[in-house]
């Protein structure tokens, strides 16, 4: 895939931050994205609300990572390498500390493999399994190695007590994934203390086959 426009991902970056910010995705400080580039990543600046961000303003680095243009960058740019050097076809990461995604992150007795149950098609169509990873403290180095183990096998991944790590081939992708993630957590703890009736281990497979 040819590299995306620097400056038109800027605006992108921003819209969508916006978007997300504004319906609640991603309240006060929380949150931080970023995209690949041919030249290195755009990331969003450390402390920054991503209601307000400013294209100029977002930190860009270089391939190994090093901040070399904009504001200082996110403290948590490790878990974005991490996706981006396991998975070289991603182009966009999104992490967010959404409300219904975070709350699957806290429960004690999901599925390590795979916190999502399958309820709906489109999560395992657009997400896929999404594993979870112990607690660590935001930022720590011990959080990056296990996120870049995990994403070998996964395009997204929930941090215990914390909240989802994103990717998807394209920046627009990731938010869509990020998107979809949250919905199907806030069905998982809706339907929670109810008989659910799951999708089929056969449908299941079908639509793991039309995850790319
Ligand atoms: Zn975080």
């Amino acid at each position: 895939m040819a590299a995306p426009d620097e400056k038109a991902l800027r605006a992108e970056m921003c819209l969508w931050a916006r978007s997300m910010f504004e319906r609640g995705l991603t309240p006060g400080s929380s949150g931080n994205l970023s995209a690949r580039l041919a030249d290195g990543y755009l990331v969003t600046p450390t402390g920054s609300c991503l209601g307000f961000l400013e294209p100029e303003r977002l930190s860009k680095l270089d391939m190994d990572g090093r901040h070399v243009g904009g504001d200082a960058p996110t403290k948590e740019v490790p878990l974005h390498l991490a996706f981006y050097k396991a998975r070289p076809e991603a182009g966009g990461v999104v992490h967010l500390h959404s409300t219904y995604a975070t709350a699957l992150s806290c429960l004690a007795d999901i599925d390590p493999a795979n916190a999502l149950i399958p309820i709906t098609p489109y999560a395992i169509m657009q997400v896929g399994a999404v594993p979870v990873l112990p607690y660590a403290p935001p930022g720590s180095a011990d959080l990056a190695a296990p996120v870049a183990e995990a994403a070998k096998g996964a395009a997204a991944v929930l941090l215990a007590n914390h909240g989802p790590v994103v990717s998807a081939k394209t920046f627009r992708g990731a938010v869509m994934a990020a998107e979809e993630l949250e919905e199907t957590a806030k069905l998982i703890l809706l339907t929670r203390d109810m008989k659910v009736r799951q999708l089929s281990p056969a449908a299941v497979a079908e639509l793991q086959k039309r995850f790319k």
